[in-house]
């Protein structure tokens, strides 16, 4: 936690503002007030020869578990633009957005994450910054278990059509009846 004034450097004390509201980091020489703001990330789900292109993350938090491409979106860069280029930085492809899949927050997360379908447009699939590999799955392979963000899950699923229901979460694994009140897919 920040313990000093970004404006004179002076103390940073937690108080309550406003009844209802989380307390604020408030300066105890000038008065500032320091709002901890969300922090935007975006993903890219890319289809491609029938599955979906996924990396291993080379850093920390999931060291060596999968994601999609993705990061954080720069102050005052448009969200689409930053999907285009983490998607580029991390696997090599030049995509496009097509639309908004979802978004996704969690209570107790500070990050938003921002998820969008892209479409391929060129390049050869890489492994790229911050990534130990870059590979496509199919469907049926997709490595749940070895997801790094339940973001990256949700986006994955809802871009799947599974729902709730945990279609194919790995083939040769019990896959639970369809519940009676799961009302069809709404899209
Ligand atoms: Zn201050």
């Amino acid at each position: 936690m920040y313990k000093f004034c970004p404006q004179c450097g002076g103390r940073l004390a937690s108080r309550l503002l406003k009844a209802g509201e989380p307390e604020r980091l408030v300066c105890t020489g000038c008065g500032f007030v320091f709002y901890l703001d969300p922090k935007l990330a975006v993903i890219s789900v890319v289809p491609k020869d029938g599955g979906v292109v996924m990396v291993r993350r080379a850093i920390h938090p999931g060291y060596g578990l999968w994601v999609v491409p993705g990061g954080f979106v720069d102050v005052g860069e448009p969200v689409e633009e930053a999907v285009v280029r983490e998607t580029l930085e991390e696997t090599h492809l030049t995509v496009q957005v097509e639309r908004l899949l979802g978004v996704y927050s969690y209570r107790g997360s500070p990050t938003v994450v921002l998820a969008f379908l892209t479409q391929y447009l060129a390049g050869d699939l890489a492994s790229g910054d911050e990534t130990l590999e870059a590979r496509i799955f199919q469907p049926g392979d997709i490595p749940w278990p070895e997801i790094a963000f339940r973001s990256t899950r949700a986006a994955l699923k809802d871009y799947l059509g599974m729902g709730e229901m945990g279609l194919g979460e790995g083939r040769g694994k019990t896959i639970p009846p369809p519940s009676p009140k799961t009302p069809p897919n709404p899209l």
